[in-house]
Formats: structure tokens, sequence, C-alpha cells
């Protein structure tokens, strides 16, 4: 069963329960974090807090809940959903007050929801997704994961409206990341992925690749490169909490290698679902 929570309180995911005067509901004044629970155990948890509390810390923002409390209110949720496969949401943002642009003195709203996973369209794994190149419109601070993600679903929906699975961003000559989702090539049993600098979101799947690759053998390089060496690589896939690792067998209507998902790529999958 889906459920949530609200500044201490257990609750119904679908509950209307943010006042209008909520900070990240006015201002998206807030920070977020996406994470999977396989077989009731959320995966790479400490990799993610990591990630909440550095985002958190970034816009000044003080959760005033320490790791602890936030893991057994995680532990407690998945608990009680009774789910074993599923999704934690979770949010904090600057509370609850008048508008107004300066920061108020109130606590931090710290929300979260546990549901039932949203599973992905697995033919899109199987005969590979398309990607649409599109110019990168966000701020310089696209590490820090915050709720303004309103140059991400403008690109996010362009990409599907010409019928492409997700938008991957390029931001003075050179690739970023997808909409929501990091991007790998491989080239010559090489892979290359944009480097974690603070124009791009440091993706915690992305992590597990690179670790993954170090312990298969295939080396990796964190360097830039231009929307055409995504044309001409020999396999090309994304990582994200939500999609895992999906092949990309087109972009902008031009295919990539083959055509058909790469054998790096399934081998670098199996590998990430023996670690789940
Ligand atoms: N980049 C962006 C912009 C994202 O929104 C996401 C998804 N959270 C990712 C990359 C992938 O990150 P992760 O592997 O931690 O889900």
């Amino acid at each position: 069963m889906a459920i949530g929570y609200l500044n201490g309180k257990i609750i119904n995911s679908d509950d209307p329960v943010l006042p209008i005067d909520e900070r990240g509901h006015q201002f998206g004044d807030g920070v977020y974090e996406y994470i999977r629970v396989y077989g009731g155990r959320p995966f790479m948890m400490k990799e993610h807090l990591d990630r909440f509390f550095k985002s958190a810390e970034a816009i000044k923002l003080n959760l005033d809940h320490s790791r602890e409390d936030i893991e057994e209110i995680t532990a407690d949720l998945i608990k009680r959903s009774g789910l074993s496969d599923c999704d934690i949401y979770m949010q904090a943002t600057r509370g609850i007050a008048p508008r107004n642009h300066l920061f108020p003195n109130v606590p931090a709203s710290i929300s979260m929801t546990v549901k039932p996973f949203r599973a992905m369209d697995e033919t899109l794994r199987e005969n590979g997704a398309s990607i649409k190149l599109l110019p990168d419109e966000r701020w310089q601070n696209c590490w820090i994961k915050t709720l303004n993600l309103l140059p991400n679903l403008l690109a996010k929906q362009e990409a599907f409206e010409a019928g492409a699975f997700e938008a991957v961003l390029v931001r003075d000559g050179v690739v970023t990341e997808g909409s929501s989702s990091n991007l790998f090539l491989v080239k010559e049993g090489e892979l290359i992925t944009p480097p974690a600098t603070k124009h791009i979101l440091h993706g915690i799947t992305r992590m597990a690749v690179i670790d993954i690759a170090a312990e298969l053998g295939i080396p990796v390089k964190e360097e830039t490169f231009a929307p055409e060496a995504v044309l001409k690589a020999d396999e090309v896939f994304l990582t994200s909490t939500g999609i895992e690792i999906v092949p990309v067998t087109t972009a902008d209507d031009q295919k990539i290698g083959s055509g058909k998902p790469g054998d790096i790529t399934k081998k670098i999958y199996e590998a990430f679902m023996k670690r789940v």
C-alpha cells in the first residue's frame, strides 16, 4: 500500500496536506531524493542520503533531522507499506511561512512517500530507447538535487513529443546528461561519461556503473564530449534509479552502432541487477 509521511505524521500518500504557504509549493525551495527498494532493502541508501544532505547544505537548508532519523522513518514507512519492491521519494523544503523571498525562521518540512515501484516499459531495455539532443537550459548548479526541474520537464516533454524516450542535454558544445538520467558511451571497449562537475547530477546509478566497470575490467574515462560523439559511439546507455540501465539505439533519428542494444551495456546491466 502506498504510504506517506509529513513532519512527524504518517499519512495517506494522496491526502491533501500541504498548506498554500509551503515553500516547496510556492518557490520550489527544497531538495529531494528518489531511492529504489529491492526486496525490502533500499539500494545505495548511504549514497542517496549523502547526496540529500549535501544538496540541503548547498541551499543552506537545515534539515533538523539526522541521517539516523531519516533512516528510521524510511524503514518504518517501508514496513508499514508492506511493500518489498517500491520507491521512496523524500523531499525537504524551507518550511511553511508567509510568502517572502527571504529565508523564514521556521523548521524545514520533511515529507516522504513509499509507493509500489513504477515499472518502465521493458521493451525499451530489449530493443533500445531513442534520445533527442536538446540545449541544456538549466542553471549552473545541476549537481544539487533541487525541486526546480522546469527546464528538465520542458526538455523531456519536447523529446517525448518528438517520439524520443529521453532528452540529452548539451551545454557549451558538450553533452551533460539526460533530463532525468546520466549518459554513458561505449567506444572501442571503453566507457566514456561526462565528468562529475557542477553541470550534472552526480547520479547514484552512474556511481554504481563506474564501480561495476572497474570490477569487470572495463576502462572508464570521465571526459567531456561533443554531441557528434554520441552518434559515433559503438553503444550508448542511460542510467538512473528509476530506469536502472537502458540502452540507447537511436539519437536524433540516427542509428547508433549496430542499432541494437550492445554487449557491454548488457554485461553492465546484468552485473547491476546482481547487485540490487
Ligand atoms: N541526472 C538527472 C538530471 C536526474 O534527475 C537523475 C535522476 N535522479 C539522474 C541524473 C540519475 O541519478 P540517479 O542515478 O541518482 O537516480
